[in-house]
């Protein structure tokens, strides 16, 4: 399964940051050992141009952000701090790794995904919440616009509502969007997505798992050709901003019902990594680590059974 990286994933955000940046280059190094060494084809994540940018975002806010120009205000909104150049091209990268991955099974079909990203909080004219652009909204527009996707469900299930993608798609048809979330979280004023499935905090594994099934039977309604899959882990019980009562156990089964969906409708599936702030962190890494070989299983399972 085709998986993209880059080391600014990491090294872009300041070692000083409360961000947990190491989440990154840690899961990296867990996933190049053991099983998924054999099923992940880990490729470096490119650059995105600034005219797929612009399909989701206001032009000047795009420009101030590529131009180190937006104010002391604006960066706060974003978090990521203390701010550092070095930002601009990790945020470029985030980006064309998504879209990378976009592009591979819009030619390929399967599973591909990318190893950061899910920037959901990303408006049309402003960051918030760790997120500069929202890639689920530009991955929906370009499927759309130049790979010949008739309709996309966008599945959230990140503990945090998908607000920014809620908004920048509230007018597309061709895009579903649907946010699963604790409803006493970030953010405070919650968007309107298509469907929202707001959960109380302190739920855990059963009373999730069945609201995660509604959820996928929304995004299934929409009969689209291809699922974007927003994995945050960060509704695990160890979540420094979670809030939920989730077991990694009840990770795997969502993340299995979802992979088992999209390979019995016969549909790709982008996966965006999303939230993770265990502390420590390595709770997190764990369960993205069961995501990826996850996803990477599914991969296989699709391309098994085209045959040769
Ligand atoms: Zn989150």
């Amino acid at each position: 399964m085709p998986l993209y990286f880059h080391p600014l994933y990491t090294n872009g955000i300041s070692p000083d940051a409360r961000f947990p940046r190491t989440r990154y280059e840690r899961l990296k190094a867990r996933l190049s050992r053991g099983e998924a060494e054999h099923t992940l084809q880990i490729i470096e994540a490119p650059v995105a141009v600034r005219d797929d940018i612009f399909l989701a975002h206001d032009a000047d806010y795009v420009d101030r952000f590529l131009s180190s120009a937006m104010d002391s205000a604006e960066r706060r909104r974003i978090g990521l701090r203390p701010w550092t150049p070095l930002l601009i091209p990790r945020t470029l990268r985030l980006l064309g790794g998504a879209i990378a991955a976009l592009e591979q099974i819009a030619a390929h079909g399967g599973v591909a995904g990318n190893m950061a990203g899910g920037t959901h909080h990303a408006h049309y004219d402003f960051g918030s919440g760790f997120c500069v652009f929202n890639d689920l909204a530009i991955c929906a527009r370009i499927a759309h616009q130049r790979l010949g996707f008739e309709r996309i469900s966008i599945l959230d299930l990140d503990v945090h509502q998908g607000d920014g993608t809620a908004t920048v798609l509230a007018d597309d048809d061709f895009a579903r969007t649907i946010s699963v979330h604790c409803a006493e979280n970030f953010p405070l004023r919650k968007a309107t997505s298509d469907y929202d499935f707001p959960i109380p905090q302190g739920t855990g594994d059963n009373a999730y798992l069945e609201v995660v099934e509604n959820s996928l039977n929304t995004a299934f309604d929409h009969q689209p050709d291809v699922l974007f899959f927003q994995a945050g882990v960060d509704g695990l019980s160890v979540d420094a901003l979670g809030r939920l009562e989730l077991t990694r156990e009840g990770l795997w089964q969502r993340n299995q019902a979802v992979f088992e969906a999209c390979e019995a409708a016969g549909i790709p599936c982008l996966v965006f990594m999303g939230g993770g702030y265990s502390k420590p962190i390595d709770h997190t890494v764990e369960a993205f680590d069961d995501l990826f070989v996850q996803a990477a299983r599914s991969h296989q399972r699709i391309m098994n059974r085209r045959g040769p």
